[in-house]
């Protein structure tokens, strides 16, 4: 038996929630308010028999232990993995960490953290340390923050650094592909930091990624980053991350900056929920990492920026977030650092004044065009329009559509009208998309569903058969080690990419999948067979479950709303259902025309 199967026998889902919910039993189900949004009435339920659990309220998913740990953690498949089988006294087997990509990765991890350590040193212990130590203290750095951010200072070298790692047994090849020294154009490498304030940059497990270097004078540029390394995507990081998860996960919210001296004296003045984007715009990366946190996200950002954010990308983030995004506007010409160390209360009150950011763009608008006029009214709509019709969330666009009808004075239909023209472009897929994620009964709950293993192997031993998987939805996948390869598969080129691209903790499971042995024609067919029952299995499950849910709504006195609610994702699933008996059924008639037909010949 696999690591991923054994840790899911030994491990018990209910025991496993109801260290972060209290859990009522309720039938064959337990009952509780959803760990992941707010709310007074129990629609979250974790079911033992199939050891999965799902929100019917505003979460609208569900998935097995491992999806559980990993959104509430804010942590990945290999993490939740390693953490769950700690718990159950699972030992993952060291080869897995021996394998050679995981090593590379290993020992880069190892050399950044040398390096942190030795620009760490030079700062407070060295005399060339001290302008850069004075500089700190310029900035109004305790000696703790120093040490909890693991500040540093690289001397004004060629190549202290690469001596330093080299003598500790680091090759020249490490370094470069650390990006902690470069190429030089005469040849052989010299150190890329030289003379600069260093800022280590953590991944969330306090593992360290990448520098952030600033010079001392006024010199540029500025700000120095490392390169993009196998370890390193700026995209992808969060300045702080390490030391705000806990904060984020607590306060349910977190506070988006720019700067690494923001992020500093923020936490510094105990907001810790703060963290900063590796650039000046929050890329969807990071909101999605984020969102394995919290849904509560405000981006600090100045008039300016705040306007173009908001225009160009504020709908964008929601979509990804699935939840309103908040803006906090600073004041003119003034960081949060600067905000901060005047007076901690005046940032205070800037976060709680926070606004929607399709409210601040509304505002942002309008405040400059006079709506009496006909002009300025059409240019309003031609502003805010586009910005609703981008929107996912069918209840916001509306609540937004009515309060630009209002403001401009329009009947909300001819605004409606116009919305869809411009929807067919931007809004495309979207009802799709939004379908309710959830798990499936499988046959042996507790280990990998054998259709989701032979739906996989197919498609990763038939590459044909990759332009025809947008059919599959990852939700289809009960188990999250399915899901998982399901994703990355989608994104990756090849085999080998793919492989690289996964947790190495779930190497051995896709071994098998590779090598499962699979029948040799109508692949097609065989795929197509595969996609309904999954499809189905997905669906049956989903039916299964909410109907015992609504009997003990019933039962229990629930609100009309909710029921109604139940009911309606009731129908919603049997309309699917209903589409895959009729897909079945022309697939077996189909079969059979096929069958005469040869007969007849
Ligand atoms: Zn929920």
């Amino acid at each position: 038996m696999g690591v991923i199967d054994e840790v899911k026998q030994r491990i018990d889902i209910v025991e496993v929630v109801s260290q972060y919910t209290t859990l009522k039993k309720a039938g064959r189900t337990f009952g509780a308010l959803c760990p992941f949004h707010s709310e007074k009435h129990p629609s979250f339920f974790v079911y033992p028999e199939q050891q999965s659990w799902h929100c019917f309220g505003a979460c609208n998913t569900g998935g097995d232990v491992f999806s559980f740990i990993m959104k509430k953690e804010g942590i990945d498949f290999g993490e939740a993995l390693r953490l769950l089988a700690q718990k159950a006294g699972v030992t993952i087997p060291s080869r897995f960490e021996s394998e050679a990509g995981k090593d590379e990765k290993e020992r880069l991890y190892q050399v950044n953290q040398a390096a942190a350590q030795y620009f760490h040193n030079l700062l407070l212990n060295s005399p060339a340390g001290e302008r850069a130590k004075e500089y700190f203290a310029s900035r109004g750095f305790s000696l703790k923050t120093i040490t909890d951010f693991q500040l540093g200072f690289s001397l004004n070298s060629w190549d202290a650094l690469k001596q330093y790692l080299m003598e500790r047994g680091y090759t020249e090849s490490e370094l470069l592909t650390a990006g902690l020294v470069i190429e030089a154009e005469a040849g052989g490498s010299h150190d890329r930091f030289r003379n600069r304030l260093m800022f280590p940059i953590h991944d969330i497990r306090g593992r360290i990624v990448g520098f952030g270097a600033r010079v001392l004078d006024d010199s540029l540029p500025k700000y120095l980053n490392s390169p993009q390394t196998p370890i390193f995507d700026k995209s992808n990081c969060l300045y702080g991350i390490n030391l705000a998860a806990a904060a984020i996960r607590q306060q349910n919210s977190v506070v988006i900056v720019e700067g690494y001296m923001d992020v500093i004296t923020a936490h510094q003045n105990s907001f810790n929920n703060v963290v900063a984007s590796m650039g000046t715009s929050v890329t969807e990366k990071q909101v999605g990492r984020l969102k394995r946190l919290t849904k509560n996200m405000a981006l600090a950002l100045d008039a300016d920026a705040a306007g173009e954010e908001a225009t160009l990308r504020g709908v964008g983030y929601e979509n990804t977030l699935d939840a309103e995004v908040k803006v906090i506007i600073l004041p003119r010409d003034k960081d949060p650092d600067d905000v901060i160390k005047e007076d901690a209360k005046i940032w205070q009150n800037l976060v709680e004044e926070a606004l929607p950011i399709v409210d601040y763009t509304f505002n942002m608008v309008t405040s400059e065009l006079d709506l009496n006029t006909a002009k300025g009214k059409s240019l309003a709509v031609d502003k805010l329009l586009p910005i609703i019709a981008e929107m996912k969330d069918t209840v916001r666009q509306a609540h937004y559509l009515q309060k630009l009808a209002r403001l401009v004075k329009v009947s909300e239909r001819s605004l409606e009208a116009a919305l869809s023209r411009i929807k067919p472009s931007r809004g495309r897929g979207y009802a799709k998309e939004a379908k309710p994620e959830a798990v499936a009964q499988a046959l042996h709950p507790l280990l990998s569903s054998p259709i989701e293993k032979y739906c996989l192997a197919l498609l990763l031993q038939h590459p044909e058969l990759k332009n025809r998987s947008q059919c599959l939805s990852p939700e289809y996948f009960e188990s999250s080690e399915n899901r998982e390869i399901f994703t990355a598969w989608q994104q990756a080129n090849d085999l080998s990419s793919l492989k690289d691209g996964l947790d190495s903790a779930i190497w051995e499971h896709l071994d098998s999948l590779i090598t499962k042995s699979l029948p040799a024609n109508q692949i097609e067919e065989k795929y197509a067979d595969c996609v309904l029952r999954l499809r189905e299995k997905f669906l049956r499950s989903l039916e299964t479950k909410r109907a015992e849910v609504l009997a003990l709504e019933a039962e229990s006195g629930g609100t009309a709303a909710e029921l109604a609610k139940l009911e309606e994702q009731g129908i919603e699933v049997s309309v699917q259902l209903e589409e895959v008996f009729t897909q079945k059924s022309q697939r077996r008639s189909g079969a059979k025309e096929v069958r005469n037909g040869l007969r007849k010949q």
